[in-house]
This record gives structure tokens, C-alpha cells and sequence, in this order.
């Protein structure tokens, strides 16, 4: 099939700072982003110190394997910023000093008022040879070497200037120079909740293992996971139908464990389900502090009507205005004290829910029943999980758990309504 020759692209970060996990190397993440976006994936990042023989030595390994090289950070004016001596080196070239740069690099000086070190002359050096490319954002000039072995091209590191320059002169060049705008890489992410990592290989494994173009991968977080499907083509036209075969088959498996695609959230399933349905929520949580609320709001839905964050025994007790007594025999079920509580919300809402714990155990690992139940007039479900782990991953997993069971509960009234 017709997908195009896939370039060998590394992004080599330079910097010392990024190898103290003093900056985080933002950079690489915004090109590898960018790039796909024009049909390139990047075959490897490497981040490397400001030492000039391991930068040469690693350009020149990258040189040997790959077919582009994009390097950001070390333009500055000072001794420890070393990219254009080292890709000078790598390259087999000498530093040849550009008097339009050195214009563009006093005129900056000049309008903002700064005065020009002796060593803001050393940024008018580029290889011999090389492309330059101005930087009106910054003193940095960029380059471009064209050499027999592969492109080298060198940005600055200051994410704002790469940025610029990115997207006004290196995309334009690749495209050009590759003719890469004939080509695309769509992809589609499909999201499952309700099953582990290990549960969807088991589902989807042989799928993955065998898929190449378009190719099929896993990225879990806990309790929500998503698959992307990632096609290389010529144009959008050829990789569609590519990318719908394989969510066809994904979705076959996987049923109705596929809550959304791409940027979808589970909250925001469930939002439209209420208002496609046209009811109103409400929710007494006796154990997420407040998150499943604080998700669901964060939808701008105006179908959640209440919420009651009822965190103390002793507000769950007044709440349903029951004594002592008979609120130790009712908590002592789960899932009948859920549903007691979702049924106490009704008030001023068409359906309920209610997440309640009995969770106990040291801080740092806690375990017991988490139980969600839903609630309509006249009607009421409930379900419990036995499960275990840290207060913070309990309650993100217990928000995630409830919504999951909203939107499988809401899904099922609009199919029966259809
Ligand atoms: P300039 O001369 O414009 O400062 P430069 O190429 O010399 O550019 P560096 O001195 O290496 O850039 O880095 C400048 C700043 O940019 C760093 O202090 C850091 O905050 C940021 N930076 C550098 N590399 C990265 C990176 N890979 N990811 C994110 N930020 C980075
Ligand atoms: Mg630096």
C-alpha cells in the first residue's frame, strides 16, 4: 500500500541543565508533536550535556543512522553553548563569521536597550556553508547544514524562539524539501474504561502484535485507558478507511468498554447523556471529597442540579436524619447504604448517585468496599468493588469507577428509549 518512506529524524536536546532535571526538555515533546503532524516520527530523542565531544560524538553517530537531525539548546553567547562548534566538527566544516547576522544581532541589542559583550559576536558564526536563519525573537541565529550523511538543523533552546522558528521556517523546509505534504498520519484514540492493561491485551493483544500500518498501541493510566490506532498515508482520504477497519474490529471486542474517541472524557459522556436525556443529577459522595462533583462540573453541564460531600459518619448521619443505631446497622451493607443515600438526593434531581467506602487500614495502604449506587424514583441499582490502595489513588480510581457506572447506566435508558 502506498505509505510513504518513513525518514529517520532524531531531536538531540543540548544542555547540561536538562541532565540535572533542572528544565524539563519541553522541546523534544513540541517537536516530536509537530513533526507528526507533517508525516514524521521521531526514531529517537537524546538529551546530552554541554560537553563538545559528546555532542560531536553523538551527531556523529546520529548522522550515520538517521536522515535528520534536529538539535535545540547551545546557541547562546556564552563558553558552555557549544552546538555550532560541535556540528561544525561533525560536519567537517570551519566557523565562518556572517555579517547579516551580526546586523540582526546589533539592531536586537539596540532596540532593547541592552549593551553588546564582545561574546554576542560569537553567535555570528555559523558552519561554513550552512543555511542561516534569522531569529527575530531572540540573539540566537539558527542554522541549517545540508551534508552528504543527513540534514543537521540547530534551534535554539529557548522553547518560545524553537517554537517560532519551527513553524515559520523548519516545517515549511521539511515539506519542501521532502515533499512531505502529500503526506499525513492520522490517528484515532479510542478509550476504555472498566478493564485493566493486562485485560485489554488479553482482548485486543494479537491485534496489536500484528498490526503495522496502520499500527494499533496501548497507553494506560489507572482506570482509563487509551488505544491509538496510528496510520501513515498519502492523504486522509487513503488512511480513513485504514484507521475506521481496525476501530471496527477494536469495538467488536471491546463492546460497550469503549466509552469515547480521542479528547472525549468519561464526565463528558455522561453529561451529554443527561442532556440528551433531559434528567437532572445529583449526588451524595461519602468518599471522593468532592471529585466526582468537581469532574463533572468541569463539563459546563447545567444538568447537575445538587451535590452533597458528606466526607464524616456524623454528616452522612444527619444527612439521612437517621439515630445512631440504625445508621450502624444500615452501613454495615455497602451497597444498601449507597443506595439509601442515592435515594436521599432525589429531592431536587431526576437521578441519584451516591459513592460510599469502608475503607480502613494505615495511611499509606488502605482497603474494604468502595459501593456506587444509582437511583430514580421507583428504581435503584446498585454495585460494590473490593479494592485496595493509597487514599489519593482510592478516591481518583472511586471518581473514575463512578462515572463509568453513570455512563453505562445512562447509556443503557437512551438505548432503550431509541
Ligand atoms: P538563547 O541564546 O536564545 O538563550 P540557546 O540555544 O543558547 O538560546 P540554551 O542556552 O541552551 O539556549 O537554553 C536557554 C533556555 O532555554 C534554558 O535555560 C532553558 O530554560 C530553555 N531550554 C533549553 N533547552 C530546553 C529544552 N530541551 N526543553 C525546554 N526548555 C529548554
Ligand atoms: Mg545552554
Amino acid at each position: 500500500m502506498g505509505s510513504a518512506k518513513r525518514l529517520q529524524t532524531e531531536v538531540i536536546a543540548i544542555g547540561t541543565e536538562l541532565l540535572l532535571g533542572q528544565v524539563m526538555d519541553t522541546n523534544s515533546s513540541r517537536l516530536g508533536r509537530k513533526l507528526a503532524r507533517i508525516g514524521i516520527r521521531l526514531s529517537q530523542i537524546t538529551a546530552v550535556g554541554d560537553e563538545l565531544h559528546r555532542i560531536v560524538e553523538v551527531l556523529k553517530t546520529g548522522l550515520d543512522r538517521s536522515d535528520i537531525l534536529i538539535t535545540t539548546g547551545g546557541l547562546g553567547p556564552t563558553e558552555d553553548d557549544l552546538t555550532r562548534e560541535a556540528v561544525a566538527a561533525a560536519t567537517g566544516q570551519k566557523l565562518a563569521f556572517q555579517p547579516e547576522l551580526m546586523k540582526d544581532i546589533e539592531a536586537l541589542f539596540k532596540a532593547r536597550g541592552f549593551r553588546m559583550t564582545p561574546n554576542n559576536r560569537k553567535q555570528a558564526y555559523i558552519p561554513s556553508g550552512a543555511i542561516a536563519i534569522r531569529n527575530p525573537m531572540g540573539t540566537a541565529p539558527a542554522f541549517i547544514v545540508e551534508d552528504p550523511r543527513g540534514i543537521v538543523i540547530s534551534l535554539p533552546g529557548v522553547p518560545r524562539e524553537l517554537e517560532y522558528l519551527l513553524d515559520r521556517v523548519v516545517i515549511p523546509y521539511l515539506r519542501k524539501k521532502n515533499r512531505l505534504g502529500r503526506q499525513v498520519i492520522l490517528t484515532r484514540v479510542l478509550r476504555v474504561c472498566g478493564l485493566g492493561e493486562s485485560g485489554v491485551d488479553r482482548q485486543i493483544g494479537d491485534l496489536i502484535r500484528n498490526s503495522q500500518n496502520p499500527s494499533i498501541g496501548l497507553l494506560a493510566s489507572p482506570g482509563d485507558i487509551k488505544i491509538s490506532i496510528v496510520c501513515h498515508a498519502r492523504s486522509r482520504r487513503e488512511a480513513a478507511p485504514l484507521i475506521e477497519g481496525i476501530e471496527k474490529q477494536i469495538r467488536n471486542r471491546l463492546g460497550i468498554l469503549v466509552y469515547g474517541v480521542d479528547t472525549e472524557t468519561l464526565e463528558a459522556k455522561v453529561a451529554a447523556y443527561l442532556t440528551r436525556l433531559n434528567l437532572r443529577l445529583s449526588v451524595a459522595d461519602a468518599f471522593t471529597g468532592g471529585l466526582f462533583c468537581h469532574r463533572i462540573l468541569g463539563t459546563g453541564t447545567r444538568r447537575f442540579a445538587q451535590g452533597f460531600v458528606l466526607p464524616s459518619r456524623r454528616a452522612q448521619m444527619s444527612f439521612l436524619r437517621l439515630p445512631a443505631k440504625a445508621f450502624s446497622s444500615l452501613v454495615k451493607n455497602q451497597e444498601i447504604y449507597a443506595v439509601t443515600l442515592a435515594k436521599n438526593t432525589l429531592e431536587h434531581a431526576d437521578v441519584g448517585l451516591a459513592v460510599t467506602s469502608d475503607f480502613k487500614g494505615s495511611d499509606g495502604e488502605l482497603r474494604g468496599t468502595l459501593a456506587i449506587a444509582i437511583a430514580e424514583r421507583g428504581k435503584e441499582q446498585s454495585q460494590s468493588w473490593k479494592i485496595g490502595g493509597t487514599r489519593e489513588g482510592l478516591t481518583q480510581r472511586a471518581a473514575i469507577i463512578a462515572l463509568d457506572a453513570l455512563r453505562r447506566y445512562l447509556l443503557g435508558k437512551a438505548s432503550v428509549e431509541r
